[in-house]
């Protein structure tokens, strides 16, 4: 167990409040400008060090248990490291037990402002570690987040680590907890300001990515993907599908959304789902895809990827 690991273990849970920490210090006096930081890229072994963390370490995430909120902990720890404000969004559980959100924001990205959502889910089954699904995503976000820190983009992401994705015990439907939270937090307008909504769910297995989609709404966070992925040499494809994965509460809000994954994947919700299926050259695809995306911001996208709210026909 890694000493950083045994921090997070030591902090609270989601029904905890998180320690609070200093924010990063500035050197020097008033008239000096602390050179800004410029982190490591990310990388697929960094991503493979979290998905050890998460799934190994850590192991089976169930929302509700205490191996999810060692996940939260672990999260929310490594964010606040890298330099972001961190916030838990508490949520509660058909079976009257909480998880939560662990949601990053560069400081002064918030409420109100134009943004991008991208986020993986932290929770498991019962029934296995969850390597694949979704500790490749969840680690993605994760190098991402760190690697893009200070980086000045059009658009400022907000990064997220959903709780409570997987069906839960309750009635049918009982899923994507965390995401729909998230949506229903939004005060009236700000679906508006969320330009578009990234849910990586299962990177790591496979040969290839999918980029997916219910279809329903506007398709210009999947053009963008399957564009970066075609720009990165990275075979993907598109695949509508039913609601899967955390852009669902996104899209049926009427915002832009899209899932990134390997496809198909027979060892999900299973014991097999190990650190061994997750593969390095599919981790570096989908930080390729990701960061194809990122760099193919303009300084119009807020305007472009979704029209500026209308405040009296949003839904909220
Ligand atoms: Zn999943």
């Amino acid at each position: 167990m890694g000493l950083a690991l045994l921090l997070a273990l030591l902090t609270p849970g989601c029904s905890g409040h998180p320690i609070p920490q200093a924010s990063p210090s500035r050197s020097g006096t008033a008239t000096q400008v602390a050179p800004r930081p410029q982190p490591s890229p990310a990388s697929a072994e960094e991503v493979l060090a979290y998905v050890r963390a998460l799934s190994v370490d850590i192991g089976i995430r169930r929302a509700g248990t205490a191996g999810a909120d060692r996940a939260a902990d672990f999260i929310d720890a490594k964010l606040r490291e890298f330099g972001y404000e961190v916030t838990r969004q508490s949520l509660g559980l058909p079976n009257g037990k909480a998880t939560c959100n662990v949601i990053a924001r560069t400081p002064g990205v918030g409420p109100g402002t134009y943004r991008l959502v991208i986020g993986a889910h932290f929770d498991t089954m019962p029934t296995g570690p969850g390597a694949n699904d979704n500790a490749s995503g969840v680690g993605v976000v994760m190098s991402l987040a760190r690697a893009w820190r200070y980086r000045d983009l059009p658009v400022p992401v907000e990064w997220v680590a959903f709780g409570g994705e997987e069906r839960q015990e309750g009635p049918v439907g009982s899923h994507h907890m965390g995401s729909r939270a998230y949506v229903a937090a939004l005060r009236p307008g700000e679906t508006g300001r969320i330009v578009a909504m990234l849910s990586l769910d299962e990177v790591g297995a496979n040969s290839a990515h999918e980029v997916s989609s219910l279809g329903s709404g506007p398709q210009v966070a999947v053009q963008r993907l399957l564009a970066a992925a075609a720009a990165a040499g990275v075979p993907a494809s598109y695949r509508k599908t039913p609601d899967w994965s955390d852009n669902g509460p996104f899209e049926l809000a009427g915002i832009p959304a899209a899932f990134l994954w390997n496809g198909d994947y027979p060892l999900f919700h299973t014991s097999k789902d190990t650190i061994a299926q997750v593969r390095e050259s599919q981790v570096l695809a989908a930080l390729r895809i990701v960061e194809g995306f990122l760099n193919g911001l303009g300084a119009a996208d807020a305007q472009i990827l979704q029209p500026p709210p209308t405040p009296t026909a949003q839904p909220s």
